[in-house]
C-alpha cells in the first residue's frame, strides 16, 4: 500500500514536472491577456541648460475642443481643416499644464503653481510629482508667477497654507495690481478675479513686482508679453551662454496658437494684444533659435519655434539637452 502510494506520487510529481516544462515551453500567446492599463504619460524630465538644472512637470491634462477655443472668430471648418492638416482630432484635443523647476545652484525657483487639489483628478499633480523628482516643498526659495490665470496660481496654497512656506514671490506689477484692483475684467474672469484675491493678494508682503525686464535672480530676467492677460510675463533663462525662454500663455497649443498666431484664443483676456506678442515673440525665437518651454505645449513641453512659409511650426526637442 504505502509502495503504491509512493509510486504514485512519483508518477503524479513526474507527470507535473512534465506539465509545467511544457507551460514553460508554450508561446507567450497562449497566457492570459494582460489588462489594458491606459494611456501612461511622461510627468517629468529633468534636463541641462549650462549649469542650471531644469525639471519640467505635467501638473495635468484636460480634454477640449479645438473650436471655438481656437479660430473663435473663423468658422470651425477652418479650425477642422488645420486639424486634419496635422494628422490631428478636428474635435478633441488634450490641454496640458506643465510647471517649470530652475535650480541655479543657489536657488530652486519654481515658475508657477498648477490647478492645485480639487478642480479635477487629472490635474494638481504638481506637488507629488516635485517630491517624486527629489525636492521638497519647503526647498522652493522663489514662486515666479507668469499670470494670474487658475491654472497658474490655485497651486499656491495646499488646504488654505501657503504650499511653498519658505518661498518670496514673483509677480509682474501690471499682473498684480488688476487682479487686485478688479477694474476691467471681464465677465468669463470673474471667479477668476476672486480666486486671485484670496490665493494671491494675501502674499503680497511676501512678494516683489517685476516691471519690464526686471531680473528675478542671477541669470533669470521677466520679458513683459502682455495680452494673454493684461500683464503676462515671460521668462529668459540664460546659464553659460545657453539660454531658454519659459513662455507661459504666449500661445496654448502646438499647431492651433504656433501655425495660426493670428487666430483669436479663447484664454486670451485682450485678443489683440495676445496676438501681437504671439508675432513678436515667435519673430524672436525662430530668429534666435532660443529653445522655448511653453505651459500648454505636448510633455516634456521644450522645443523650438522654426519659421514655416509665411507661418511658423513647432519642433520639439530632441535630447540634446541631456548632454
Ligand atoms: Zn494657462
Amino acid at each position: 500500500m504505502s509502495h503504491d502510494s509512493s509510486a504514485n506520487r512519483r508518477d503524479v510529481l513526474k507527470r507535473a514536472g512534465a506539465a509545467s516544462l511544457a507551460t514553460l515551453a508554450l508561446p507567450a500567446a497562449a497566457e492570459a491577456a494582460a489588462p489594458m492599463l491606459g494611456v501612461l504619460r511622461p510627468s517629468i524630465y529633468r534636463f541641462k541648460l549650462g549649469e542650471f538644472e531644469i525639471t519640467n512637470f505635467l501638473d495635468g491634462f484636460l480634454e477640449r475642443p479645438p473650436h471655438p477655443t481656437y479660430g473663435g472668430n473663423l468658422p470651425a471648418e477652418k479650425v477642422a481643416e488645420l486639424a486634419k492638416a496635422n494628422g490631428v482630432s478636428p474635435t478633441k484635443f488634450e490641454h496640458v499644464y506643465v510647471n517649470t523647476l530652475v535650480n541655479t545652484g543657489k536657488e530652486l525657483v519654481l515658475f508657477d503653481t498648477g490647478n492645485g487639489k480639487g478642480r479635477d483628478p487629472n490635474v494638481g499633480r504638481l506637488p507629488a510629482l516635485l517630491v517624486e523628482a527629489g525636492y521638497k516643498p519647503e526647498q522652493i526659495d522663489i514662486v515666479v508667477i507668469t499670470h494670474g490665470h487658475p491654472d497658474h496660481i490655485n497651486g499656491l496654497v495646499d488646504a488654505d497654507k501657503p504650499a511653498y512656506p519658505n518661498a518670496r514671490y514673483v509677480f509682474g506689477e501690471v499682473e498684480f495690481d488688476f487682479w487686485k484692483q478688479g477694474e476691467n475684467v471681464r465677465e468669463a474672469r470673474k471667479a477668476n478675479r476672486e480666486q486671485f484675491v484670496k490665493v494671491a493678494v494675501p502674499l503680497a508682503e511676501k512678494s516683489t513686482f517685476v516691471k519690464k525686464e526686471g531680473e528675478v535672480v542671477g541669470g533669470i530676467r521677466a520679458i513683459p508679453t502682455f495680452g494673454h492677460s493684461p500683464g503676462h510675463m515671460a521668462y529668459h533663462v540664460e546659464s553659460r551662454g545657453q539660454r531658454l525662454l519659459i513662455w507661459g500663455d504666449v500661445s496654448n497649443h502646438y499647431i492651433f496658437s504656433i501655425q495660426q498666431p493670428e487666430w483669436q484664443a479663447g484664454f486670451d483676456d485682450d485678443k489683440d494684444a495676445a496676438i501681437a506678442t504671439r508675432k513678436r515673440v515667435f519673430d524672436m525665437v525662430a530668429t534666435d533659435k532660443l529653445p522655448v518651454v511653453g505651459y500648454h505645449l505636448p510633455f516634456p513641453a521644450l522645443g523650438f519655434v522654426e519659421r514655416a512659409g509665411a507661418s511658423y511650426r513647432w519642433v520639439p526637442a530632441g535630447n540634446q539637452f541631456n548632454v
